[in-house]
């Protein structure tokens, strides 16, 4: 079979499987293989019966002498089971999984992996680990082929009814079949950096004898994973150099009214806003087209140096596009950005799914959300492209929205703290421009986590707060599932009415998801935002980019359910101004790591530093929250391996000279460059 099968044509059981496995990013057959496990149990100890020690974790294969249901009080089932082998004889239970005498019958020979205990003196195998043995494996004496018991075994990231032992099965029939596997990466650069070839690699990462198998086949595919990377980011830079802008901007000439226009805000630009639109300005007057990346955190004041960019496109006679990714965002952007431009005569339109007509077609600034990309119109003279919040659109829809002009300037721009080893990584095709700095007088934002004995008490104190200062509050509700489902939306909803009609009831409280129409979206924000609620209860629709300063609480439930990077998001809704701002975090785990993970916040404010650590902490296979956070999903390598990834970019360069001898790796850096790499 075609290893690059889609997995819902791959057979009938699989179309059934196709959706779920979606969610583990298994789309093809291939993607089986490059499930990677997270960790292996060790169930090598094969042993005779007769020879188990209470608490010893082994492998006991033999005979099933008898197996039966029995049910207890509340419906409640056991499995009772004995196993025999030639030195004795044990008995194995499982509970609640009736089914297994269907699986399992007399006089199977069968594979037993678990742990063993002492019960009533007598020793007991409890719900171990289980699997049928062919008879030729079982009878040869070495090299047997269970997958499940008796060897390392494999343990998966999972999604809902798709297990470990599920997946182990199919991964071993892929690497069965002997599909070939083809090695993409020359043999001396192989050879050079001491890596087992492809075929291999996968065959060991899956099914290790030792855990030293499993580490070198670890190693082959971090490279490949950090290669790839810088591989194609190099194809993609080349690619941008040959983008050159036909006319021109004149820059000079505009100096005084640019300056003109920076003075003429309410508030003085910070040094780095200042270095960076520097920057940027030098850009713009290049004949190259600009290609950069402006990294700031949450507060620190993109927006405005995007407007400045789009005022020197309006100088120019250009049209400018910029692209936000959710409709709050853009037409919150709408907003401030027509209170700037208005009077001086710059036509600002919006357009997003919901409102897709734009009523004049000679406007000199687009807002808008992806809707742009799919908007029919045909822009002329666009000459600046700005893709805001650049982390949450795949690296598609970036370059579809570059298609809207012909040798754009492109501005993305991110609040997604990336170290900057990674940044280079991952966008070393790009240039960087960082503001470093928060508006002066900016208070940090006061937070903790509060334990839920003191729920009351916080509750309480915001009450307070809000009568004392009219100080306004969000309170965050998170998503249930991974995107905001209906699931999500129901729990909001009830959170709402319980707020308002137990805990706040001479409060005003307002609700914002993102399944509302989007007028009515329009019309809460507006009334939080003119002072008239006091409290949005919310899901974390207003992660990215809302910006209301008079907002000076943050409440976030079952914080333990976000990345460190989006707690420091939702954080930064609040503390924008120079009131002082709070940040409450509630949860309700008694996990100890959790807890700890949380209350770093409660010391550390810099968003470099928490991205540093989420990445740190986050164990593979908690696909939740990688997906906000933007980063690509390595599976194996890692972001904190500098060595690794100075390694593998040397390689990528030295490929890259000379990368015309490549034309399978051309194809696939093309691949991965394509991939989406974050939701909408
Ligand atoms: P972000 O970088 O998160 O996109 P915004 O551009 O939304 O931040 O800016 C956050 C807030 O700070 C806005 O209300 C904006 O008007 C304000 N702001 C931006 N630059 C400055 C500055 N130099 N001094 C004071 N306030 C500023
Ligand atoms: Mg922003």
């Amino acid at each position: 079979m075609d290893l690059q099968t889609p997995i819902s044509k791959a057979s009938r059981a699989y179309a059934m499987y196709a959706r779920r496995l979606e969610k583990l990013g298994i789309v093809k057959l291939e993607d089986f293989l490059f499930h990677i496990p997270f960790r292996y149990d060790d169930y090598s100890l094969i042993s005779k019966i007769n020879l188990v020690q209470a608490g010893e974790i082994v492998t006991i294969q033999g005979t099933i002498d008898e197996i039966k249901n029995q049910y207890t009080r509340r419906y409640k089932t056991i499995q009772k089971a004995i196993l025999s082998d030639d030195s004795g004889k044990m008995d194995v239970l499982w509970f609640n999984q009736p089914f297994l005498t269907r699986v399992v019958k007399i006089g199977d020979k069968i594979s037993l992996s678990g742990k063993v205990t002492l019960n009533k003196n007598k020793l007991i195998m409890q719900s171990p680990t289980y699997e049928v043995i062919r008879s030729s494996t079982y009878e040869a004496e070495s090299g047997s082929q269970t997958i499940h018991t008796g060897r390392l075994v494999p343990v998966y990231p999972e999604t809902r009814g798709v297990s470990s032992k599920w997946l182990r099965r199919q991964i071993f029939k892929l690497l069965e079949q002997k599909n070939e596997i083809e090695e993409y990466l020359p043999q001396n650069l192989l050879k050079e950096n001491s890596l087992m070839n492809l075929q291999e690699a996968l065959e060991k990462i899956h099914f290790p004898k030792n855990l030293e198998e499993a580490q070198k086949a670890k190693k082959r595919l971090a490279f490949d994973e950090l290669f790839d990377l810088q591989l194609s980011s190099l194809i993609r830079k080349k690619a941008w150099e040959k983008e050159t802008i036909k006319k021109v901007w004149e820059i000079k000439n505009f100096k005084e009214k640019i300056e003109n226009f920076i003075k003429k805000l309410p508030f003085e630009l910070t040094n780095s806003q200042k270095n960076a639109t520097e920057e940027i300005l030098k850009d713009l007057s290049s004949e190259k087209a600009m290609n950069r990346l402006l990294e700031g955190d949450v507060g620190s004041g993109k927006t405005i140096v995007g407007a400045i960019s789009m005022y020197a496109a309006f100088l120019n006679g250009y049209k400018s596009l910029m692209m936000a990714p959710t409709e709050i965002l853009a037409n919150q952007h709408f907003k401030t950005l027509s209170a700037v431009f208005s009077p001086l005569g710059v036509n600002i339109e919006l357009v997003s799914g919901s409102k897709k007509k734009i009523e004049n077609k000679e406007f000199d600034i687009l807002i808008g959300t992806h809707a742009i990309i799919y908007s029919k119109e045909n822009f002329k003279n666009v000459g600046l492209v700005i893709i805001d919040e650049q982390q949450r659109f795949g690296v598609e829809q970036r370059s579809k929205i570059r298609e809207k002009g012909e040798n754009v300037h492109l501005l993305t721009m991110t609040a997604t703290p990336i170290p900057r080893t990674v940044a280079l990584t991952m966008y070393g095709d790009l240039d960087l421009s960082i503001l470093s700095e928060m508006p002066k007088g900016r208070k940090l934002v006061k937070t903790w986590l509060v334990p839920p004995v003191k729920r009351n008490g916080a509750y309480g104190w915001i009450e307070k707060q809000v009568n004392k200062n009219k100080d306004q509050v969000f309170i965050i509700c998170p998503f249930i599932e991974e995107s905001e489902s209906m699931q999500t939306v129901k729990a909001a909803t009830k959170e709402y009415e319980r707020l308002q009609k137990e805990v706040f009831p001479k409060l005003n409280l307002g609700l914002l998801h993102g399944k509302m129409k989007s007028n009515e979206k329009d019309k809460i924000l507006k009334s939080f935002r003119s002072g008239k609620m006091d409290i949005l209860v919310s899901t974390p629709v207003v992660e990215v980019g809302i910006d209301i300063p008079n907002a000076t609480i943050m409440l976030i439930e079952e914080a333990e359910r976000f990345g460190l990077s989006q707690l420091h998001q939702l954080r930064g809704r609040v503390g924008r101004s120079d009131k002082q701002s709070y940040c409450l975090l509630f949860t309700s785990s008694k996990n100890e790591s959790t807890i700890e993970r949380l209350k770093s916040l409660e010391k550390t404010y810099s968003g470099a530093e928490l991205a540093e650590l989420d990445l740190k902490l986050r164990g593979p296979g908690q696909v939740y929250g990688t997906i906000q956070h933007g980063l690509p999903q390595l599976k194996v390598a890692s972001f904190s391996d500098f060595e690794l990834i100075e390694k593998t970019k040397k390689e990528a360069q030295k490929i890259f000279s000379e990368i015309d001898k490549y034309p399978t790796l051309i194809e696939k850096a093309n691949q991965i460059s394509l991939k989406k790499i974050s939701p909408d």
